[in-house]
């Protein structure tokens, strides 16, 4: 499939004429994903568009940097602009301008690239060592915690990685690296990448898949000499895990505007987040500026593990999120009376675990009554004065819901504390609940759910569509601009342990679909 193409390159250097610039386009669109462009005019103002001899001379010291500028036009506009002529569009002072015509790749050229999965396999290993149990291999695990020496030195590993990919990378002020890769534009980014953080004792494929596969991708572009029309720009996140500190997903909600009052002074281990942040290369006092503001990038792909057991349950290779859950977060707190368990008849007991017990039961009864997938969890009890000889006068306990559907939430939060009302009543004791946070749901665009699909099909790979029901950074850039997440199966679900594995063979499936998926957004306007 061909499909003609048109630009204009401007070009306000004094070096560069609009000549130079032309062969640089088309230098580097024939090269790369245009299989055939035709000058069709160049102007000049107070330069000669130069002979044969003289524009072949500058094809060979074509410069890579330069005041040049080029975007894609319609054809009816770029009629209309010659007919007017071409000067008259090169506003803000461009001197020389440039019109080429060109016709795009046979889509069959890049549906046929491929990432290297044994580079991609061998640089998964080589970061699995930053942070490893010592006398442990690959099997055992990682704990790469953010901000610890293990995270500081995967974080050079990647960006020596990112290097060698072309990608320079710089740091911004909450720790997050970027890396880009100039497009045939200077539009917007696609962005994409993950994390590498990890919990304690976690696993070598969350987040660090999504990281080097990043990478891969570019280096299997630069590999082919494609570029594409937006710029790339890998990401690593910094901080995403939480579970140490309170709070994760740090620095892709620094970007998002997200930061909570004070959390920079939280601590952990002895460690003040903010003293975290610097030890990364960010910085703390700066941090607001990490922000940036809705339309930012033309689009965002993360590729992750699934942590769960449905992909591989249902024998399939690549799951097209849907979202990711919203969760709410209440405590409860029961109040009853700590009494002598000795003395105090059964009748008599207003005992606050006995409640709390209940209570538990009711949130699993309340979320599995009506269909779906939404889960609820209490994962955390409280138990006072804790005696085996005193009647528990109190206990306060957590309750997490998660759903893709905030309305479900609410629903099911209040029907739990309907049941717990019940539960005070009949064992005389006072239950209170309280919201105490969570997070914000993340829907996933519909448009990009299509792209990673149909980059699934191109691949001859199964996709299906499913919920994340792990908060992921993509969340945080949901509100930015069209967000997509690609799954890949976790053997047995498990995750968050050193037993998480994927199959080599979906890493690199997941990789590809990357690859395709960044390549058809290319061309999409969102
Ligand atoms: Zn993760």
């Amino acid at each position: 499939m061909r499909a003609d193409l048109y630009w204009f390159a401007r070009c306000n250097s004094r070096v560069h004429g609009a000549h130079d610039t032309a062969l640089r386009i088309v230098e580097s669109i024939t090269l790369n994903y245009v299989t055939s462009v035709v000058v069709n005019r160049v102007t000049c103002r107070g330069t000669s568009p130069g002979t044969r001899e003289s524009r072949r001379t500058a094809l060979s010291a074509v410069p890579r940097e330069g005041g040049v500028m080029i975007e894609p036009i319609s054809r009816r506009r770029l009629l209309r602009s010659l007919a007017a002529g071409v000067p008259a569009v090169a506003a803000g002072g461009f001197r020389d301008v440039a019109v080429v015509h060109g016709q795009a790749a046979r889509t069959s050229e890049l549906e046929r690239l491929r990432i290297d999965g044994g580079r991609l396999r061998s640089q998964i290993e080589a970061l699995s060592a930053f942070g490893r149990p010592p006398g442990g291999d690959f099997s055992a695990g990682v704990s790469r915690v953010a901000y610890s020496d293990a995270d500081i030195a995967g974080r050079a590993y990647v960006m020596d990685r990112m290097r060698e990919a072309g990608l320079s990378p710089r740091i911004d002020p909450a720790g997050n690296i970027f890396g880009r890769r100039k497009g045939l534009t200077p539009g917007l980014p696609i962005l994409f990448g993950s994390h590498i953080d990890s919990v304690p004792s976690g696993g070598n494929f969350d987040g660090d898949l999504g990281v080097l596969a990043a990478i891969e991708a570019v280096r299997t572009l630069n590999a082919h000499g494609i570029y594409t029309t937006h710029p790339l720009e890998v990401v690593v996140w910094a901080h995403e895990e939480g579970g140490t500190f309170p709070n994760g997903l740090n620095g892709s909600r620094a970007v998002a505007g997200r930061l909570i009052q004070g959390e920079l002074e939280h601590s952990w281990n002895g460690l003040l987040k903010k003293d975290g942040i610097r030890r990364i290369g960010g910085d703390p006092d700066r941090i607001h500026e990490a922000r940036h503001e809705r339309g930012w990038f033309h689009c965002y792909f993360e590729l992750h593990i699934e942590q769960g057991p449905v992909l591989e349950r249902d024998g399939v290779s690549i799951g097209v999120v849907e979202g990711i859950v919203a969760i709410a977060r209440y405590r409860a707190t029961i109040k009853g009376v700590a009494n002598h368990a000795g003395t105090t008849a059964m009748a008599d007991r207003q005992d606050a675990l006995v409640a709390a017990s209940q209570l538990v039961l009711a949130v699993r009864d309340v979320v599995t009554a009506e269909p779906g997938r939404q889960v609820g969890t209490v994962g955390r009890i409280d138990v006072s004065p804790n005696a085996a000889n005193v009647v528990p006068g109190s206990a306060t306990l957590s309750i997490e819901l998660r759903d893709l559907s905030e309305a479900t939430l609410t629903r099911l939060a209040d029907a739990i504390t309907l049941r717990a009302n019940a539960i005070a009543r009949d064992n005389r004791t006072a239950i209170e609940i309280a919201p105490v946070g969570g997070y914000a749901g993340a829907t996933a665009d519909r448009d990009m759910q299509a792209i990673v699909s149909r980059a699934a099909d191109v691949l001859n790979v199964a996709s299906e569509r499913l919920p994340s029901g792990a908060g992921h950074d993509a969340q945080m850039m949901a509100p930015l601009g069209p967000m997509g997440m690609i799954f890949t199966p976790s053997i047995a679900g498990i995750s968050h342990s050193p037993e998480e594995r994927t199959s080599w063979e979906d890493c690199a499936r997941g990789a590809d679909v990357l690859l395709q998926a960044i390549l058809a957004a290319d061309h999409t306007t969102f």
